[in-house]
């Protein structure tokens, strides 16, 4: 059996003013041919994807291209001719194939492509035709479309958040193998949902994301059913077929996967108001309960410059408030700032220096912090870290600075924005000594598990903000809730 496998990922933040370009691909990972097998065996949703087929049968893997690029502004109109142009090349030289698995994120729009997936997909299709079986995967953050859909054999989603990039290739593995096997003919149906909600109540281990997966996975010990995905899209996508979706694919059942994709998307529009509930809290508020709690390690989520879901890492909102408050405890902060970094080097491990940091990056939310400043340590670089289906990521130069208690990591590139604890040991800190972080996420705080008191949101502004009635839609269908008043049903 010889199948091509390919991963092409990016989220879009349409309101993201740093575009995607294929450096930004190289900062996590774009891969080639052979490289491919080397770098991802084991790694993400390809990795899962070929653990399951090594594990089943005989087969020759065709590794075409794997690229990820995180979360930023759309791709420049180049980067996706890239991915475009060795799709095709790839799988014309490839020549006889028995399947594809194609890994994508699902939410990536280039300048004049706002599906760029179902671009790729037709690219795709074109050069194997429309006998050879194509199966997917897709964050369950993806924007799924008509064209999408209409392209492929079947598709798997992530089953919770955090995701799960691994075990949805393990997912799609099953898939494409029960085709190959024939003992499987998948049909899908799906419904797209007019809803788009702030990242809040994304996790899937509480409230209604909690209840609605569980959901679908009760659905998945039916019999017949052999997959059903949610997709709660990410909330800053704007582009004319954007919302939340559910898709169902059974073996051979086309009115079962109909009547359960109505089931599914009957429950997230029944919910919608708890999926809309905010949980942060004021940065005055937030600081001042880190600093009172009794113990470290808390999490302070900087819901508005999360660098997973596109915003550029530079908030100065909370750093401000803990310079405010002087606060007494070890306090760690994230600064994406070439500028300062770039001064530190210059004035050197001991010395002092007086910058505006961060703030300069998105115009539309930045306000630099004047800073006077001691530079306690230089390094940086790429760190070798296998992570949310990636494994490894590129800081550029990086330097801790000293602000009375607070450590001020600040990095050249944007990196995971000091998403992983990694960063800190690297600078000789050990988490265990800190009594708060910021992370620029608001949902990837599991690195840290293991020294996690409490988890406070705050509301702060930014590319991410929780705040979606404020951003400036122009593509997104209209009505949708809870941006419109929608009739009650
Ligand atoms: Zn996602």
């Amino acid at each position: 059996m010889r199948i091509a496998i390919a991963s092409y990922g990016q989220e879009t933040s349409s309101f993201s003013p740093v575009p995607t370009t294929l450096e930004t691909y190289e900062l996590y990972g774009l891969f080639e041919g052979e490289q491919i097998l080397e770098k991802c065996r084991e790694v993400g949703a390809i990795g899962g994807f070929m653990q399951t087929f090594d594990a089943e049968l005989e087969w020759t893997p065709v590794p075409i291209i794997h690229g990820w690029a995180g979360a930023s502004g759309p791709l420049t109109a180049e980067t996706l001719h890239h991915f475009a142009k060795k799709i095709a090349d790839g799988l014309k030289a490839a020549g006889p194939l028995d399947a594809m698995y194609f890994a994508l994120h699902g939410a990536a729009v280039a300048d004049g492509v706002h599906d760029t997936e179902a671009y790729l997909l037709y690219i795709v299709r074109q050069v194997i035709g429309e006998e050879v079986p194509l199966v997917i995967s897709l964050d369950h953050h993806a924007n799924l479309t008509q064209a999408m859909v209409a392209q492929v054999d079947a598709l798997v989603g992530h089953r919770t958040q955090p995701h799960d990039q691994y075990e949805t290739g393990v997912l799609a593995g099953r898939l494409l193998l029960g085709i190959l096997r024939k003992q499987l003919e998948p049909v899908m149906a799906w419904r797209k949902i007019p809803l788009i909600t702030h990242q809040e109540q994304f996790l899937t281990a509480h409230g209604p994301m909690k209840a609605w997966f569980d959901l679908a996975r009760e659905m998945e010990t039916r019999p017949g059913v052999l997959s059903t995905s949610n997709f709660p899209m990410q909330p800053w996508l704007d582009v004319p077929e954007g919302g939340w979706a559910t898709a169902v694919v059974t073996n051979g059942d086309q009115a079962l996967a109909e009547e359960l994709a109505d089931e599914l998307a009957d429950r997230a529009w029944a919910l919608r108001e708890e999926f809309c509930r905010l949980d942060s809290i004021s940065p005055q508020e937030a600081v001042r309960r880190a600093q009172e709690a009794e113990k470290g390690l808390v999490i302070l989520s900087d819901t508005g410059d999360s660098v997973f879901g596109g915003a550029t890492g530079d908030s100065t909102t909370i750093l401000a408030e803990l310079v405010r408050q002087e606060v007494s405890s070890l306090a760690l902060v994230p600064m994406v700032d070439p500028e300062t970094v770039e001064a530190a080097i210059a004035a050197g491990v001991g010395g002092t220096l007086t910058v505006m940091v961060g703030g300069k990056l998105d115009p539309n939310f930045g306000t630099p912090l004047e800073l006077t400043a001691e530079v306690v340590a230089i390094g940086g670089g790429r760190f070798d870290v296998n992570m949310l289906g990636f494994e490894s990521f590129d800081l550029g130069q990086a330097v801790l600075l000293a602000v009375g208690a607070i450590r001020i990591l600040v990095t050249e590139k944007r990196g995971i924005g000091g998403n992983h604890p990694s960063v800190y040991e690297h600078f000789d800190i050990d988490l265990a000594d800190a009594k708060m972080v910021v992370l620029k996420t608001a949902s990837n705080w599991q690195f840290y598990q293991q020294w996690i008191s409490e988890v406070i949101r705050v509301d702060t502004p930014g590319g991410t903000t929780s705040h979606l009635e404020e951003l400036p839609w122009q593509h997104l269908p209209r009505p949708i809730y809870p941006l419109d008043e929608m009739a009650e049903e």
